[in-house]
């Protein structure tokens, strides 16, 4: 939480999106229970502020499912592989166009094809 580290696909953002509140203790001693609500101006401070806001003691988070990830491999004769990246590559830039003028409508389907 403290260098708000982002998973390993950062296309899913940083810690703090999944963060609902947390408890820290500040220089004082105090014990300050933080979130987008309460002691808001410590919730985008503490989060990747390496420490230097108190001791973050606990925290709230949302979870999901975890989903099990595979990798797809493919085998290729090398006469192939231009043709194979190109055709990808087209693809590609295919969907960054679709996704640039319909962000919202196909961001879940962009998200499934990755
Ligand atoms: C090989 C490697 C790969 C990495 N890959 C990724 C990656 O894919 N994505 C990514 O986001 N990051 C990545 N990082 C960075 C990594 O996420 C951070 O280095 C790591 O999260 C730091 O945690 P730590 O427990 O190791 O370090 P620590 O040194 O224990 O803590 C890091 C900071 O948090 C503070 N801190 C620790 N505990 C508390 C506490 N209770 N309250 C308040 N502050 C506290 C410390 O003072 C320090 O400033 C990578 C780092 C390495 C070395």
């Amino acid at each position: 939480m403290s260098v708000n580290v982002h998973g390993r696909d950062i296309r899913h953002h940083a810690l703090i999106e999944t963060v609902e509140s947390f408890r820290l203790l500040d220089a004082k001693g105090q014990i300050l229970t933080v979130s987008r609500e309460e002691n808001s101006e410590l919730f985008h401070t503490v989060i990747g502020g390496y420490g230097l806001f108190g001791v973050i003691l606990d925290v709230t988070l949302n979870l999901t499912d975890d989903e099990l990830y595979t990798i797809k491999t493919k085998s290729l004769h090398y006469d192939e592989y231009t043709s194979y990246f190109k055709e990808k590559s087209f693809k590609t830039m295919m969907l960054k166009c679709i996704l640039q003028e319909y962000p919202l409508l196909l961001a879940p389907i962009w998200m499934k094809c990755m």
